[in-house]
């Protein structure tokens, strides 16, 4: 980049006050060097945003700054290995400091809120574009996979689903969706990435995958991993407050609550099987620290040679009926 390159990797993304967990070098070298701990594997994630693409050119920064990072916490959550450090390309169109400031303190209070330390990246200009890698660590041959889901295994969710893809259509809609749309725009730029539950998961859940291109097509991906077919129970599906008020005051029908939930990406809550046995002896172990579960249990791993589906994977009911709902997600090239 111009001149400028290293002051603002030193204004904005060096921090003296940085945790200097496993960093033996961070910003300022060729590369960062990092101390593994025995016993653990490295967990590596890249997400990249693009402007135009992944968010609208004028999101605010600092929720930018958060998604960035956020979206690869989530990533890390889902393998249940504890995030550590991060590292951030970032591509400007100009140096524009009030914005740089935001989208750091969006970033960096993440960052710190799971100690993670930036320990590197790259800073050029061009259009805007977002690329963070992170990384963590999980106990040697512990990683949550999407590779092992067990037939008659509880399928669960972390959290409520469908407020992100309502966010999105509402910022993309003429006409009015939704009575009250910021809920949905919080949830769609603003999501938690469940890092605490990923690591409880580990030793109880078979598979795990976060959500971020829709429940049907991620729980697919489980799926087809795994070899097995799944019902989900439309009933069972976990919606928010803010859903509820816009079924109440009929901006939504219950319906199209169902479909945003199945197929609408941005959710960023943990999706993952667990025998029941398991399930229960989780709550009981948390249940004893004072902990609870964040966990919806929202339908069942079938065995594909004993299934009433028919020629495909995976199937709704609704209070035990079958019931049809289409279930195409996200897809960058579709
Ligand atoms: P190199 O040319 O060797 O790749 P750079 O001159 O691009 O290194 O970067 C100098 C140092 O600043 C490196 O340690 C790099 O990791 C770090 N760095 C550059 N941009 C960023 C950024 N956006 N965030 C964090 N660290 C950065
Ligand atoms: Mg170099």
């Amino acid at each position: 980049m111009s001149e400028g390159e290293f002051d603002i990797i030193d204004r904005y993304f060096k921090r003296l006050n940085g945790l200097e967990s496993g960093v033996v070098i961070g910003i300022g070298d060729d590369c960062a060097i990092l101390d593994i701990p025995a016993g653990h594997q490295l967990a590596v994630t890249t997400d990249t945003l693009v402007s135009g693409v992944h968010f609208f050119e004028d999101v605010d920064p600092y929720r930018l700054g958060y998604k960035a990072l956020a979206v690869n916490l989530s990533d890390l959550a889902a393998m249940g290995a504890t995030a550590k450090w991060a590292s951030l390309a970032i591509t400007l169109p100009d140096v524009n400091e009030p914005w740089l400031a935001e989208f750091c303190r969006g970033f960096f209070e993440l960052a710190d809120k799971y100690q993670v330390q930036l320990v590197g990246g790259d800073t050029t200009k061009g259009p805007l574009s977002i690329t963070v890698s992170a990384k963590g660590i999980v106990p040697t041959g512990q990683a949550l996979t999407r590779s092992h889901a067990q037939v008659d295994d509880v399928i669960c969710v972390s959290g409520y689903l469908g407020d992100g893809a309502l966010g999105l259509a509402a910022k993309l809609s003429d006409t009015k969706i939704v009575a009250d749309q910021q809920p949905f725009i919080d949830a769609l730029e603003l999501t938690e990435p469940r890092l605490t539950l990923g690591q409880q998961l580990i030793d109880h859940a078979s598979s795990c995958i976060d959500l971020s291109d829709g429940l049907s097509q991620d729980l697919m991906h489980i799926l087809k991993k795994s070899d097995r077919h799944a019902q989900l129970h439309l009933e069972h599906l976990p919606l928010s407050e803010a859903i509820l008020t816009e079924i109440d005051s009929g901006h939504l029908s219950l319906s199209e609550a169902w479909q945003y939930a199945v197929t609408g990406g941005d959710d960023y809550e943990l999706l993952f099987t667990i025998s029941k046995h398991k399930l229960a002896s989780l709550r009981m172990r948390l249940s004893e620290q004072g902990l609870s579960l964040n966990c919806f249990e929202i339908g069942v791993i079938l065995d594909p040679n004993n299934s009433p589906l028919t020629g495909e994977r995976l199937g709704f009911t609704h209070l035990q009926q079958p019931v049809t709902l289409k279930k195409t997600g996200w897809d960058h090239f579709k």
